[in-house]
C-alpha cells in the first residue's frame, strides 16, 4: 500500500450511528462532509423551505404515543392475562409451559374475585391435602 492511499484510507469516517437492536455502532462509511451513512440519514437534507424549518422546530420530535391512562389499562390486562393463566393451570384446565418473564405487576388488581376463589378452592386444598 503507497502512502497516498494510506492517507485517504486514514480520513475515510464511519457511521456514527447505532443500531437499536443490537447496540452495536454501525461499520459502515460515513458519506463526505456527514457523521453518518447513506442508510442512517445522510441523503436527508432536512427541512429546505422556511416554511418546512419552521414546522420542524415547533414538532414534537420526541415519541410519546403512550398516555399513563393507556400504559395503565395494557399492564391490567396483561395482569388479567397472567391470573388467567395461573387460575387456569391450578385448575388444570390449561397444559403447557407457562408464560416465561417475570408477573406483571398490577396482579394485585386485577380479577380480585377470581383471585379470592382461586386462593380458597386451590391453594388451600392443597394445604389441607399436604
Ligand atoms: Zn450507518
Amino acid at each position: 500500500m503507497s502512502k497516498i492511499e494510506q492517507s485517504s484510507a486514514m480520513q475515510c469516517a464511519r457511521c456514527v450511528a447505532v443500531f437499536k437492536a443490537t447496540g452495536q455502532r454501525c461499520t459502515a462509511f460515513a458519506l463526505a462532509g456527514k457523521r453518518t451513512c447513506a442508510r442512517h440519514g445522510a441523503l436527508s437534507t432536512g427541512p429546505r423551505t422556511a416554511e418546512g424549518k419552521k414546522k420542524c422546530s415547533t414538532a414534537r420530535t420526541v415519541h410519546g404515543g403512550d398516555t399513563i391512562a393507556i400504559r395503565k389499562e395494557r399492564s391490567l390486562a396483561s395482569a388479567r392475562l397472567a391470573i388467567l393463566e395461573q387460575v387456569g393451570h391450578g385448575l388444570k384446565m390449561m397444559t403447557g409451559p407457562r408464560t416465561r418473564g417475570r408477573k406483571p405487576d398490577r396482579m394485585g388488581e386485577a380479577y380480585p374475585e377470581l383471585q379470592a376463589l382461586y386462593q380458597k378452592l386451590v391453594i388451600e386444598r392443597a394445604k389441607l391435602s399436604a
